[in-house]
């Protein structure tokens, strides 16, 4: 029987495991930190009893993932899904909110209800068609080609200045912009935009909903499932030379998914020039800077709507937004940045003893940056929740500069495997109609530095394993392996 041997237990590499274990591989995982899950992790990292997320946090992007839906997700983890997708609180007590329900949220946003309505409508109703085309590599042809084409008009009208007369009141301006913001992107761009419009539209068609217990139950899922089919896990095992790793024999049929850096691929001794060159230009971008809050209670939001939304954009107006990821491009911090922030114990009391909460939070910042980011978090969650300092009763700060400590994929603290513009959303990290294939025979990558790009989706994981299986003559089709 041929082994698969891949380097990573992220949630693409758990991806790739459990659908060459299910193909009939005998399948090794080696992780190198001492947990399983890469992004999808939960652990206690400030007190006893309080379960924070090391990475993701919200999975509207799991919960549509052809992947995830074929593996039967939804079966094996029970799902929180909120009826506010996001809220962004804005000063004067003022917030808008993106309900799951477009036309509630079209309601409270007044005279940009229409707005609204018409740019995100027609995506939430085919979203599986912006899946389709968000999903995959960009250079095949859409399935629901219409949709394609209305989404990219949409990236037109919100990654340009045009964005700027989108929406007539600060609420709406700020809502759209909050969620563009997690592209990590200057603004106004396209591939913000083109993240953002894909968030916005899940946020009215599934919502953006978190597993109960934490992001690491979907990771639990995915390793049930690889047990269960005879694979197996080591942690605490990194690997740092493709030339002295046994893998097997690919002329065998033996093959080595990585689920890394692609920067890893280089050590492997038959690495071509061309290749490499790819590799070595791949860029990385700002890191993220993060904490985990344990808290007293709940935040004290002075807007209701905010207090019942797991997720929270903080940052202000769109102009603030705008500045803020503008600021980080141009190699800065702004002393009001935009904050993206979950509060997971709003609907889910098993991440904390009774009374007490969880609070996620991350702002942006220049590659590297060792910027502690706890006071200027702590000042915007209060600019909104006055008496959430008087809460805190423990943190925990990751800076950028730590991060690829944690995860050596977060390259700088870049948490998305690489920039995501719309050169890189082509060329992730060589331009090809299948990327996660090397030319080192038998090696494949499986990592959100290939397409589709960063979030817990599993489909780098999925199109590599499927690349792999093509290659090797065996049916690939989701529906061969979950059916
Ligand atoms: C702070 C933060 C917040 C986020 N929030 C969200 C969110 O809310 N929702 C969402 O969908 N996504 C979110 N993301 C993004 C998401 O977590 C990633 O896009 C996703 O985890 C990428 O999956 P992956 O399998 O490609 O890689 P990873 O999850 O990064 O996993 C890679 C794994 O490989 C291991 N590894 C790397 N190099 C080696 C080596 N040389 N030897 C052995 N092991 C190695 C790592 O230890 C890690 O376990 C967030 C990420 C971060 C960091």
């Amino acid at each position: 029987m041929a082994q698969a041997t891949i380097i990573g237990s992220g949630p693409n590499g758990l991806a790739a495991a459990v659908s060459l274990a299910r193909a009939g591989y005998t399948v090794r995982v080696l992780e190198g930190a001492d947990t399983i899950g890469g992004g999808a992790r939960t652990r206690e990292s400030t007190l006893p009893g309080f379960q924070h997320d090391v990475c993701s946090a919200v999975h509207p992007a799991a919960l549509s993932s052809p992947f995830f839906q074929a593996f039967g997700l939804d079966r094996r983890i029970e799902w929180i899904r909120p009826e506010a997708s996001y809220a962004h609180p804005l000063d004067d007590g003022r917030a808008a909110v993106a309900w799951r329900d477009i036309d509630r949220t079209a309601a409270q946003l007044g005279v940009d209800g229409g707005a609204w309505l018409s740019r995100l409508r027609p995506l939430s109703r085919h979203i599986e068609g912006v899946v389709d085309f968000t999903g995959n590599q960009l250079l095949r042809i859409p399935r629901d080609p219409v949709t394609a084409v209305r989404y990219a008009l949409r990236m037109l009208d919100q990654g340009t200045p045009l964005a700027a007369a989108a929406f007539r009141t600060e609420e709406a301006a700020a809502l759209m912009s909050g969620v563009v913001a997690h592209a990590n992107s200057p603004q106004p761009s396209l591939a913000g935009a083109a993240a953002g419009l894909l968030l916005a539209a899940l946020g009215h068609a599934g919502g953006w909903p978190y597993p109960r217990g934490g992001a690491q139950r979907i990771a639990d899922a995915m390793v049930a499932d690889l047990e269960h089919h005879g694979g197996t896990i080591e942690v605490s095992t990194p690997v740092s030379d493709l030339a002295t790793l046994d893998w097997g024999d690919p002329q065998r049929g033996d093959l080595l998914l990585l689920n890394t850096s692609p920067r890893l691929a280089l050590t492997h001794p038959d690495v071509p020039a061309g290749y490499a060159r790819s590799v070595r230009s791949y860029r990385y971008g700002p890191g993220a800077a993060k904490v985990d809050f344990a808290l007293d209670g709940p935040v004290p939001w002075t807007n209701f709507d905010v207090a019942g939304a797991p997720t929270v954009h903080l940052g202000g107006t769109r102009a603030e937004v705008w500045a803020s990821e503008n600021a980080v491009a141009a190699g800065h911090v702004s002393d009001r940045p935009y904050v993206l922030a979950v509060q997971p114990s709003v609907l889910d009391d098993s991440r904390a003893p009774a009374g007490k909460a969880v609070f996620w939070a991350y702002i942006h910042v220049p590659p590297g940056s060792d910027l502690d980011p706890t006071e200027l978090i702590t000042a915007q969650v209060e600019r909104y929740a006055p008496g959430f300092r008087d809460l805190i009763l423990a943190h925990h700060a990751v800076p950028a500069s730590s991060r690829e400590a944690i995860n050596p994929t977060e390259i700088g603290g870049d948490i998305s495997g690489g920039v995501f513009d719309i050169r890189q959303a082509l060329r992730r990290p060589a331009l090809s109609p299948a990327p996660w294939r090397t030319p080192m025979h038998g090696v494949y990558l499986a990592s959100a530095s290939t397409p589709p790009g960063p979030s817990v989706n599993g489909m780098a994981g999925w199109h590599a394993a499927r690349t792999a299986l093509r290659d090797a003559g065996e049916l690939a089709a989701l529906s061969d392996l979950f059916g």
